[in-house]
């Protein structure tokens, strides 16, 4: 009878101790390798917790996405931007980043120019943007997937294109600038459309996790058919909606969506993280404006 209790105690706590070091060496792994993501053990209520640098995930105060709130929003004619060489032919890669599907132009290949004025005490931007990358956030269903919500109304995606100021050596120092960012946000919302067509072709390339195509040749002023400042923007202040959460972004939120087909979200929810985790529900709650203004402009 000892000898049995002895056993059992002795199992329990081999157990807990093989329990424990399982999960401490979960964490401490994806400490290591910043592997944040959207689970319920890495998603965006832990991010803060994964890594001292993911500070600003809770402590922020001009985090992104918001709501946008139309009635609030205030008309501002000194705030403007022009998309600039939305025609030039990229060559840059695809992939599939475990978090997003991501297109990234090559160091040497000629971008998309964005210039921006606007009125919000404190920021200039002055200088161009150069096209630093655009990816994908979606859902798993149609009532969801967008970041930004407008009046209530999530999107089932968004697409981000993200600009960094030419007054800095890249992107990667412009993140971490207050100045540093602009991103251009779109919905999506779902219909009959070709614009995606030929990025999707690769889609099948890069089903898992840190797959890429590389020498991805393209435009992007393909995704708006000279639609792209129709409607005008909603303007912010705020930040990258993913790990660091630097608050670096001025956001422009175009009140109209792009179109994607229903084959084509499909595509996105079939992406996978793992073998045992689909790419799905890549978007980041709602954060508090605390106080910021959005602008509405016109771009006219
Ligand atoms: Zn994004």
């Amino acid at each position: 009878m000892f000898k049995l209790r002895n056993y059992y105690e002795f199992s329990k706590v081999f157990r807990q101790l093989f329990y424990f070091s399982q999960n401490s060496n979960r964490r401490f792994n994806q400490a290591i390798l910043g592997a944040w993501g959207y689970t319920e053990e890495n998603g965006p209520n832990r991010w803060a917790k994964l890594s001292e640098s993911y500070v600003l995930s809770d402590e922020g105060k001009r985090q992104s996405p918001i709501m946008i709130d139309t009635g609030l929003t205030i008309f501002n004619k000194n705030t403007n931007i022009k998309l600039d060489k939305l025609d030039t032919l990229m060559t840059g890669s695809l992939k599939n980043t475990g978090q997003s599907i991501k297109y990234e132009p090559n160091s040497d290949t000629p971008v998309p120019l964005v210039e921006a004025k606007v009125d919000f005490p404190g920021l200039v931007l002055c200088n161009p943007f150069r096209l630093a990358e655009f990816h994908f956030h979606w859902g798993s269903s149609n009532e969801e997937g967008s970041e930004h919500v407008i009046d209530g109304k999530p999107g089932c995606g968004e697409i981000h294109f993200v600009y960094a100021n030419t007054k800095y050596e890249g992107a990667k120092i412009a993140v971490r600038h207050a100045d540093g960012l602009i991103v251009l946000g779109y919905m999506l919302s779902v219909g009959e459309n070709s614009v995606f067509d030929e990025l999707f072709k690769f889609m099948p390339e890069i089903k898992a996790s840190n797959d890429r195509v590389e020498n991805v040749t393209f435009k992007i002023s393909q995704f708006f058919q000279d639609k792209q400042t129709q409607g005008g923007f909603y303007v912010y202040q705020g930040s990258l909606t993913t790990p660091p959460c630097y608050e670096s972004v001025t956001w422009f939120l175009s009140p109209l969506p792009l179109v994607i087909t229903q084959e084509q979200l499909r595509v996105l929810r079939s992406q996978r993280v793992d073998e045992h985790t689909q790419l799905q529900q890549n978007f980041r709650p709602l954060k508090p404006l605390n106080g910021r203004k959005v602008l509405r402009i016109s771009c006219k």
